[in-house]
């Protein structure tokens, strides 16, 4: 604490954004294509921006209650139980958040106590780390390994010593590698946070954006996403946090959500509703109408999303830019190539600085991602078709 303004210890212990310099760069050429992005080119399908502008010129400008509208709240119930297989009742176990970046820190705040140890699977979404920090909580990087294709293992947590955190966070489909864990994959997992008697937060936030043939242990219809909390002895133990920015493309409207059993959830509430009150009340009529009627819109989008995907990794590949098979969320993670003297860092700053593409240095991620480069496609394909052209003259030149 001070007097003259400087920021608490917790805040000084966190650098800015890795990757605000390239920004800066970005911006001193006016042709740059930015495949650096983590949110959709698209816009909220139009029903959903409609279901916004009508709730407007209906006077709904007050806050909702601090859990969430009800109808939304049973909204979001049905459709993780259709879509993931994951039961949670609307009255005490969803609570509607600002964008599922509230639900992450929210769950920070509400389970991390000064001291507490977060192992956290990398390469990661960078907001984790931070979100830890600012909780008072020790990070326990758990780096997953391109071999594995980015799958979390158990071998990776006890190579960590995650056995002795209290919370492990994990997001599947995975940002930045694209990495998808099935029902089988989450089984060791799961019997490892069970042993262990450890806590999980799951990011899933892309659980919609998958690209593979459905897993084989999904029921019919079911998304090929699985949710761990959906594994034998887990629902007690995890707090599940998705939301309406990636599959509805509704960054701007920050509406997310948690799922978890009613005292956690009601934990997590507590910090809310005297930090948040509630989520943006318009945003929660567009949400409601997303799930209500927009899974047309959803389907069209991963549509593009597989496309692309598969355009990009072909390209990455005869490049010559070894690049692992993505199957998830809208982005690919290939390695800077055999021959590239210097690091992911320099390669993303030059191919910026001398060709005007922006992609993302994969140590900004944390432990594995050394030596990579996450390229979003969430642009659209003919952008992405200039990109990898680019991107083949750079390697050309300085390979
Ligand atoms: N989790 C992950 C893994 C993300 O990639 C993002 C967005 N980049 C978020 C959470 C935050 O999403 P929201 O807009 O819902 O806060």
């Amino acid at each position: 604490m001070t007097r003259s303004l400087e920021p608490a210890e917790r805040v000084q212990a966190v650098g800015p954004s890795g990757i605000r310099r390239f920004f800066e760069i970005a911006e001193e050429r006016d042709d740059v294509i930015s495949l650096g992005v983590g949110e959709p080119d698209f816009s909220a399908p139009w029903a959903a921006r409609d279901a916004a502008i009508q709730s407007l010129e209906r006077g709904k400008t007050s806050y909702t209650a601090n859990r969430g509208m009800y109808d939304l709240r049973e909204a979001i119930s049905s459709y993780v139980a259709d879509r993931f297989g994951l039961e949670y009742g609307p009255d005490e176990e969803v609570l509607v958040t600002a964008g599922a970046s509230e639900a992450v820190d929210l769950a920070f705040r509400a389970f991390v106590d000064p001291g507490d140890t977060v192992a956290i699977a990398q390469p990661a979404y960078i907001s984790y780390g931070p979100g830890v920090t600012f909780a008072g909580g020790e990070v326990l990087p758990v780096r997953t390994r391109e071999e594995d294709d980015f799958r979390l293992t158990v071998e990776a947590l006890e190579a960590a010593g995650a056995e002795a955190a209290d919370l492990l966070v994990m997001c599947y489909p995975n940002n930045p590698t694209g990495a998808v864990m099935t029902r089988a994959d989450l089984e060791p997992i799961a019997e490892f946070a069970r042993e262990h008697d450890l806590a999980v937060l799951s990011d899933e936030i892309y659980a919609e954006l998958t690209y593979d043939e459905r897993d084989a242990d999904a029921s019919p219809g079911a998304a090929t996403h699985a949710s761990i909390a959906t594994l034998p002895g887990m629902r007690e133990r995890t707090i599940v946090c998705n939301g309406f920015s990636k599959a509805h493309a509704m960054t701007g409207l920050r509406l997310g959500y948690a799922l978890g059993p009613a005292g956690a959830t009601g934990a997590m509430n507590r910090v809310h509703q005297y930090g948040m009150l509630s989520a943006p009340t318009t945003a929660q009529y567009a949400a409601l109408e997303a799930l209500d009627s927009c899974a047309n819109d959803v389907e069209a989008m991963v549509d593009q999303y597989g496309r692309r995907r598969r355009f990009v990794i072909s390209r990455f590949r005869e490049i010559g830019t070894p690049c692992f098979e993505a199957k998830g969320a809208f982005y690919v993670f290939p390695e800077v190539p055999d021959g590239w003297d210097g690091s992911a860092n320099d390669f993303a700053e030059r191919l910026l600085r001398e060709y005007g593409v922006a992609v993302v240095p994969g140590d900004v991620f944390g432990v594995g991602g050394e030596g990579h480069l996450r390229v979003s496609y969430a642009t659209g394909l003919e952008d992405l078709r200039e990109a990898l052209a680019r991107i083949e003259s750079f390697v050309d030149e300085h390979v």
